[in-house]
């Protein structure tokens, strides 16, 4: 089966329908600049549908249903979804520009958390507590209601999986506002909810532009917690829009985190991660290893692996699924630019970039990978979030001098340490300020179980793992005096 949805329209109450508004988002293929779909660019009433359509569900079919029913709903759609592999990763090729590996990893990851969260809708529950003497005392976990979803363009399948997949675990209704750069597959989810038995209004679908949708989505008093994956600048918006209801906001934001390689480490195996955690999906990666930090003994020798893979990076239309497809857009391509030039007034070193593929398409965003080498860590592009395929090398003396540097900017992602000394790993993971600490290897694969988010300028909330679960319920205390 393939999809059969119309891009023009959203996905309320289970069904398909014209946005009220009757304008259209233009989406771009990335990789051609050529036009990809229309996609209905939803307005302030079609969120008010959505949310009306999900408070609904709440009170009807989907809150009746038990955990068990949840479960098996939720790891039927994560079946669904691998069945579409193939066009779910070519959508999704297209519309971000990602390689097709790549795409295909996120339709995995997306499948995973639905089959994650489908087990373990039936294994979260309250507790009972010891109270004082004629009280019988338990806690209940609750789903927050209508929960609104905010995601960027950038892992929409994944991103989806891990904050919507978590929400209807716990019983909460969705209402989903995926990105205006790119959505197409988060519109197809709504054809794999009907196909999965979801009931109508557990999951609404709303494309649009951020200021419009989004800004709606966060101001709607029948919302009853917001999760937002995106910039630091929107976040904050987001933070205080739902203050103003005074609802809990989950805040994914933007990182600068480190890969921190000691004169110990196993250089074979760090080397691959060192560049390919910076240069996956051409950078446009939260967790991106942006700055690479290496003790000062080794410093050449990294700088030589890393500059013969940079050497061998290529960079070319996703659907020839080489290392690098484009940027997002004509404009995330001149931010990228932006701070290239900024490297060159300054006189950074650059040591090495990759080439681009013959034959690319003349009205694509391409951008090639740069290493910079000798980077201070004040240095604007060893402070700021790229987004791009952009990495800076910083020498360090000693352990001390790694912590200060890593913990150096204003983010606080995640961060991976390279030693095989078991008590520096150990020092290494206490100190740093982040939410996830890799050591020995960048990533974890995706780490569906793995609680993630961060702290400082990165966000807070995590998403992923049970404790996602958390976050999306509320405890409710039941005191029963009964002598
Ligand atoms: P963005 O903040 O511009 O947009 C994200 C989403 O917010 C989009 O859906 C957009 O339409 C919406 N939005 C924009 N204005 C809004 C408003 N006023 N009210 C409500 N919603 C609004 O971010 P982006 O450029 O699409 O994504 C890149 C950023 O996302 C980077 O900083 C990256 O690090 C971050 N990110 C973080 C994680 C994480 O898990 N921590 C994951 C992926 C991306």
């Amino acid at each position: 089966m393939s999809f059969t949805f119309d891009s023009k329209q959203i996905f309320i109450d289970g069904a398909w329908r014209d946005g009220l508004s009757g304008k259209f988002v233009e989406l771009v293929d990335p990789s051609t600049g050529e036009m990809l779909a229309l996609v209905a660019r939803g307005s302030a009433a079609d969120i008010d549908a959505a949310v009306v359509a999900a408070q609904a569900a709440l009170d009807g079919d989907w809150g009746a249903m038990t955990a068990v029913e949840r479960g098996r709903v939720l790891a039927k759609m994560g079946e669904i979804v691998l069945t579409h592999i193939d066009e779910l990763a070519e959508m999704e090729a297209k519309d971000v520009g990602k390689p097709l590996t790549q795409a295909r990893n996120d339709v995995i990851a997306m499948a995973r958390y639905f089959e994650f969260y489908g087990g373990a809708c039936d294994k979260i529950h309250g507790d009972s507590i010891p109270f004082m003497d004629g009280f019988t005392v338990y806690t209940l976990r609750e789903p927050h209601g209508v929960t609104g979803h905010i995601i960027p363009w950038n892992y929409p399948m994944q991103i989806i999986g891990r904050s919507v997949g978590a929400a209807l675990a716990m019983g909460n209704a969705a209402v989903l506002k995926p990105a205006e750069e790119a959505c197409l597959t988060a519109l197809a989810l709504g054809e794999i909810a009907v196909e999965a038995g979801l009931p109508a209004g557990a999951l609404n679908i709303v494309p649009g532009i951020g200021s419009e949708a989004g800004a709606a989505l966060t101001a709607h008093t029948g919302v009853h917690h917001i999760s937002f994956t995106g910039s630091n600048a929107v976040g904050t918006m987001v933070q205080q829009s739902g203050g103003e209801h005074v609802i809990p906001v989950t805040l994914e934001l933007g990182g600068k985190s480190p890969q921190i390689v000691f004169d110990d480490a196993d250089l074979d195996a760090a080397m691959p991660f060192l560049v390919n955690g910076g240069i996956q999906n051409a950078g446009q990666t939260c967790s991106a290893a942006s700055r690479i930090l290496v003790q000062r003994g080794i410093y050449d020798e990294v700088v030589a692996g890393m500059v013969a893979q940079y050497k061998a990076l290529k960079v070319g239309n996703a659907l020839d699924d080489l290392n690098l497809g484009p940027m997002i857009s004509k404009r995330q391509q001149e931010i990228v630019k932006g701070y290239l030039s900024i490297a060159k007034t300054d006189g950074l070193q650059m040591l090495a970039q990759g080439s681009y593929a013959d034959g690319l398409p003349e009205g694509g965003a391409y951008i090639l990978p740069t290493l910079f080498g000798d980077v201070s860590p004040e240095h604007r592009l060893a402070q700021e979030e790229i987004f791009g395929p952009v990495q800076v090398l910083i020498p360090f003396d000693d352990e001390a001098d790694a912590v200060r540097i890593a913990n150096c900017t204003d983010f606080g992602l995640v961060a991976g340490v390279w030693t095989e000394n078991g008590g520096r790993q150990l020092r290494m993971a206490k100190k740093l300020q982040v939410g996830q600490v890799f050591i020995n290897n960048y990533g974890a694969a995706g780490g569906v179980e793995l609680p993630f988010g961060g702290v400082k300028g990165s966000g807070h909330g995590r998403e992923k793992g049970f404790e996602a679960l958390y976050g999306f319920s509320v405890t409710k205390t039941v005191a029963i005096k009964h002598g």
